[in-house]
Parts: C-alpha cells; structure tokens; sequence
C-alpha cells in the first residue's frame, strides 16, 4: 500500500454550511466569503467525513482545523500530528 492515495483522497478543509443546508466544496475559501453567507463552520475531507458545526466565525474555523488533525488524521495518517498527539478516548 502506497502514501500517494491516502494523500489523494484525505483532502481536509474547512466547508461552510449555507442557509439552506448544503455545505460549500473543496474549492469554497470560507475565509473569503461574505459574513453571513454561512450558518455554521465543518471540517470535511474529500473521502466524505464531516466534522461538527461551529460557529461561523474565527474561532470555529480554528476548531474545525484541530478537529481534522486530532479527530479524523487519527489512525489514518500515523505521522501526521507530530505536534499535537491525539488524545484516545
Ligand atoms: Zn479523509
């Protein structure tokens, strides 16, 4: 089993949550949208796995990026948080 496809598939991003339910794509820079265009910040990856919604604000883009690293790269990337160690339940 090679590296390449896990990298390929597990894109993590923040995704927004608009108004009527669906979430923006890998291609949506949140950051850059209008304040209110969102109802809530996701950490989503492209393999389909979606993290809880925050607030959309600073502080929820900075919680769904931890919740990618500490909640999803958790036993599928081993070496990924060589910062901060995943805490197991
Ligand atoms: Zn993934």
């Amino acid at each position: 089993m090679g590296a390449d496809g896990i990298a390929d598939i597990h894109r993590g991003y923040v995704a927004g949550r608009y108004r009527d339910g669906a979430v923006s794509d890998v291609w949506t820079d949140v950051t850059r949208c209008a304040e209110r265009t969102f109802v809530a910040y996701l950490a989503r990856c492209r393999c389909g796995w979606l993290g809880d919604p925050h607030p959309a604000n600073p502080d929820g883009y900075h919680t769904c990026q931890h919740e990618l690293i500490n909640n999803h790269s958790r036993g599928s990337r081993p070496n990924a948080s060589s910062a901060s160690p995943a805490v197991p339940k």
